[in-house]
């Protein structure tokens, strides 16, 4: 059996890194069987649907690399099978037509709420005939639900469940003006596409016993299902914006790489041992529904900045400085220089194992390329007194004069001496010194920083002081 999952959001928002924990596990079950990974818009509600979440999602499964096969499958093109489908399970019996009136419906609400319990349809026009249809009343086609005996489901993730068949109601399956409801199109749609696992989120778990009548009626093989516990804040409250349940967009803007919110997304739910550093490679050969946890993870901000930390340190060179560009062209008002590219090439071993997010590596590789003189802050100006000041300009003498090469080692015993010579410690210039050279009291190696920047831009930078 070849594997087939799918990813089916619904596009009225954008999408959130539930969902996209969701997406990735569907992804990586497929890919570890070899088998296939489609994605189905589920843009029925014609309301709440919109072009710019369809956009969103489709950019944000891109940039987190989860790519699926065939072209995605727009559920709303699909209604007519769907409609064909609900007229198929009245003419065998397993749905009706049903002409109860909105005043109907309240009333049993009403009678529900009375008695304390979830509204449920009272089956009235169950064994009904055609005949008695009131005149000008539009029907919806409802799933005529088993009565009696208990649903079984053997979920990848949450084991065996039963649930009693009484608990079911009539559901509807296709409305008055004739559009499909959800739990038709689902079924309909995961049949049709081969689906053999369906994989989302346990919000869906009572769900799954109403779809599974469908199969039933239908004659349809039932997919294997598997509900994943939804992620959780880390006050144990159901993820909300207020925790991060933001779009993987803002996660892109905030400087995170997309390997990193995957490895991160992954290991919320699912384990390997004690590894928590997880390349899509080895995501795809160890995947599987056993080791996905039962009950809900919690998001931790400070753990996916980490991990993050650890794709910066081994990303390549060029691709970050790819990712800080944009900032830093767009802070100066003009392209980079070669020279200047070729500079923060040379800086970014160093500025990359400093930074958590890319946002922090642009703005620590800024010093690399800003005009002089710096604007600094307080703290900054603050190492930069009179005695400084005067150390500082010895010092350009002693390095334009000296005839050592310009490289990390020679430039450290060269200033250590210097200082030594004047009875004074390396501490006392270096905070000084840098501040010349970055503009700031943090920033990568001093002599690293000088051999990178060259002699001639170190002596320009300490004179322009
Ligand atoms: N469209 C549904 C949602 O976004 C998911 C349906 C499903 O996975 O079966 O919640």
């Amino acid at each position: 059996m070849t594997v087939v999952t799918r990813f089916a959001p619904s596009p009225t928002g954008f999408l959130h890194i539930g969902s996209a924990r969701t997406a990735l596990f569907n992804y990586l079950f497929a890919r570890h069987f070899g088998g296939q990974f489609l994605l189905r818009i589920e843009d029925t509600d014609r309301v709440r649907s919109t072009p710019e979440a369809i956009e969103a999602i489709i950019s944000g499964l891109k940039w987190l690399g989860l790519d699926w096969d065939h072209d995605p499958i727009f559920q709303f093109e699909r209604y007519k099978r769907h409609q064909e489908v609900a007229l198929e399970m009245v003419a065998k019996g397993h749905a009706y037509y049903c002409y109860a009136t909105p005043e109907e419906l309240e009333e049993m609400r009403t009678l529900a709420g009375i008695e304390g319990r979830p509204l449920r349809y009272d089956g009235r026009w169950r064994n009904r005939s055609q005949d008695e249809a009131p005149e000008g009343v539009k029907p919806v086609v409802r799933l005529k639900a088993l009565e009696t005996g208990e649903t079984h489901l053997k979920d990848l993730v949450q084991g065996e469940i039963t649930v009693s068949n009484t608990t079911l109601d009539d559901m509807v399956l296709l409305r008055s003006d004739g559009t499909p409801t959800y739990m038709l199109a689902v079924v309909v749609d995961d049949h049709d596409m081969g689906i053999t696992h369906v994989i989302r989120g346990d919000d869906h778990l009572t769900n799954t016993f109403r779809q599974i009548q469908i199969y039933d009626a239908m004659g349809w093989e039932r997919p294997q299902f598997a509900h994943i516990p939804l992620i959780h804040g880390p006050d144990g409250a159901k993820l909300s914006k207020r925790h991060g349940a933001l779009g993987v967009e803002a996660y892109r803007d905030m400087g995170f790489l997309p390997e990193a919110m995957c490895n991160y997304l992954l290991r919320l739910g699912w384990s390997h041992g004690d590894d928590e550093i997880i390349s899509e490679k080895q995501a795809i050969e160890w995947f599987n529904l056993d080791h996905v946890g039962r009950s809900p993870s919690r998001f931790d901000m400070a753990k996916l900045l980490n991990v993050n930390a650890h794709y910066l340190k081994e990303e390549d060179n060029a691709k970050l400085l790819g990712l800080i560009l944009p900032f830093l062209e767009k802070t100066l008002g003009r392209d980079l220089l070669p020279f200047e590219k070729d500079r923060l090439l040379k800086g970014m071993e160093g500025l990359k194992v400093r930074s958590k997010t890319i946002l922090e590596l642009q703005e620590a590789a800024y010093f690399y390329v800003a005009p002089l003189p710096f604007s600094r802050d307080e703290k900054a100006q603050s190492v930069l007194t009179e005695a400084a000041l005067i150390l500082l300009k010895d010092l350009k003498t002693e390095l334009e004069t000296s005839k050592i090469s310009w490289t990390e080692t020679p430039l450290h015993e060269n200033i250590q001496a210097f200082v030594e010579k004047k009875e004074l410690k390396l501490k006392d210039i270096a905070q000084p010194l840098r501040v010349a050279l970055t503009g700031s009291l943090v920033s990568p190696g001093l002599f690293e920083v000088m051999e990178i920047l060259g002699k001639e831009e170190s002596l320009r930078r300490i004179e322009m002081i």
